[in-house]
């Protein structure tokens, strides 16, 4: 009996998956399927993940076994090297072919490659079909045939190029019985344990808050996507990392309802659709650069030094705390530390007080989101962070610091975001939220004075910008 392996990945779902239903057809009918997870063996000595994104990991793995289950299937759990693990597996059941979704990050193709050769070697067919991206690699290039650096051409590309429609969800899968697996993964097997509150795992939550964003959101997406104090955003960003629903999806969905909306609406629903593609404008940079997750985008900014604030040797830890003395700042910390997630315009501040304020390496924030993120995604971190460090693709200029209190009065004028995430500081006057305290004192008891001036501080990232340019 012909039996194929279809290896689970960044891929949490029976609906839309193309490796997925690529193995299914080709088991037939009467054939079988393997799905098969192995849990990474790292052993939580890796620094890029944490607590909150291995919980939603586990949930994610709980939700997909039972979704399996309900059509037939069985998810069996292999724990090590996956090529490894792949290859006892294909020993084991004398499966002759391999399926998986070819993730977008340097890692992941770093495995793809080995599994390529251990394929070859053992005469086994290997599907490794695009799914996380709806164009990924060479997809979208300039006229020259070169890779795009910059945004808007990259996306007027994409926007022309013909889209994949979503696929329909398996209907029947059946497992060999007989292939032994390791219970589902749980955080404790990782020794942590997370007080964070996540949003529910799995593929029917994930499409639950698509519906909700399609229904009301996205017709106002434009103009609150910014205002951190509202919901006005779609929450998927860890759906799409998990793969618990497919960018074609989310694309459809929102290309169907905009064809309903009156005109502000629809610009609001092409402007959340311009920000899946600022995913993979992020995705494909890395696919072509991936000495991105080491050194600036922009060699300009190479070798640049990041002294810290003077007098302050545990700024970091201050801004990792939420403990800055700058509301904005602190309540977006605080919102990642409790919930994994942090607002956009949030990020951008966070990012921007870290490399212009603090004058500390981005590398050190890009590496504390991506242990905090339960979204953490390897592409758009980086492209975050050295965005807002200004040494990134289509990066904010160097001398376009934001200040904080600006940001504050424009982003979350009512302070409610702040008052949500700060409890002392609930009930503290709006005035006070918005501008540096005149007197330099704390405005609340226990939350402390702002740690820095800021205009101080960005004259001084003027000029250790300016001074490395000119360097000899
Ligand atoms: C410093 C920094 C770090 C970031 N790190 C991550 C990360 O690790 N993982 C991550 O998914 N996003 C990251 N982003 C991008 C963005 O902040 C989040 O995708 C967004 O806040 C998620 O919320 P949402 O799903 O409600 O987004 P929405 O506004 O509803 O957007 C829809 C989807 O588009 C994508 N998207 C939105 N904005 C961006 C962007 N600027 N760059 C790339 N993709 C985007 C996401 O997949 C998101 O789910 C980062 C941004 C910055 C500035």
């Amino acid at each position: 009996m012909k039996r194929v392996i279809h290896w689970f990945r960044r891929d949490f779902r029976i609906t839309d998956n193309t490796a997925l239903a690529a193995a299914v057809a080709a088991a037939g009918p009467d054939c079988e399927v393997i799905p098969v997870y192995v849990v990474s063996d790292w052993k939580g000595s890796h620094e890029w993940t944490g607590p909150a994104r291995q919980e939603f990991l586990c949930g994610c793995l709980a939700s997909l076994a039972k979704n399996l289950e309900a059509i037939g299937g069985r998810l069996i759990i292999r724990r090590g090297d996956a090529v490894k693990e792949l290859e006892k597996l294909v020993a084991e059941t004398g499966a002759t072919e391999i399926f998986a979704n070819r993730d977008p990050d340097p890692f992941g193709r770093l495995v793809e490659d080995r599994l390529d050769i251990m394929a070859k070697a053992r005469g086994l067919e290997l599907f490794l079909p695009k799914d996380a991206c709806i164009h990924e690699r060479d997809e979208a290039l300039t006229g020259q045939g070169t890779v795009f650096r910059v945004f808007t051409p990259y996306s007027k590309v994409w926007f022309g190029l013909p889209k994949p429609s979503p696929g329909p969800a398996i209907k029947k899968l059946s497992t060999p019985s007989g292939v032994s697996s390791l219970p589902l993964p749980q955080l404790t097997d990782w020794g942590m344990s997370s007080s964070v509150s996540i949003p529910e795992p799995g593929e029917r939550a994930a499409r639950e808050r698509l519906k909700v964003f399609i229904a009301g959101p996205i017709a106002s997406y434009g103009e609150k996507r910014d205002l951190m104090g509202v919901n006005g955003t779609s929450h998927l960003s860890q759906d799409l990392r998990f793969g618990l629903i497919s960018p074609r999806q989310i694309y459809a969905a929102a290309k169907n309802v905009e064809e309903s909306l009156p005109p502000e609406g629809r610009k609001s629903a092409m402007k959340f659709l311009a920000e899946i593609v600022w995913r993979e404008f992020y995705m494909q940079l890395l696919w072509h650069y991936p000495e991105l997750l080491k050194q600036e985008f922009n060699p300009t900014w190479r070798g640049m030094e990041w002294p810290g604030l003077p007098g302050v040797p545990d700024a970091f830890e201050r801004w990792c705390a939420g403990m800055t003395g700058f509301p904005i700042v602190d309540a977006a910390m605080r919102q990642l530390a409790a919930t994994g997630w942090m607002h956009n315009r949030a990020r951008m501040i966070t990012a921007m007080f870290l490399t212009k304020d603090l004058h500390l390496d981005w590398r050190l924030g890009e590496a504390f989101f991506m242990r905090s993120l339960v979204d953490g995604e390897i592409a758009s971190n980086n492209g975050g962070w050295q965005w807002s460090a200004g040494t990134g693709a289509d990066a904010a200029p160097y001398f376009r610091v934001q200040n904080p209190w600006s940001q504050t009065k424009r982003f979350d004028p009512e302070g409610t975001y702040i008052r949500t995430w700060i409890p002392e500081l609930r009930n503290v006057s709006n005035g006070s939220l918005l501008d540096p305290p005149s007197d330099g004192c704390p405005i609340a008891p226990g939350y402390p004075a702002p740690m820095l001036e800021h205009s101080a501080e960005r004259d001084r990232t003027l000029d250790l910008f300016a001074r490395h340019k000119v360097r000899p």
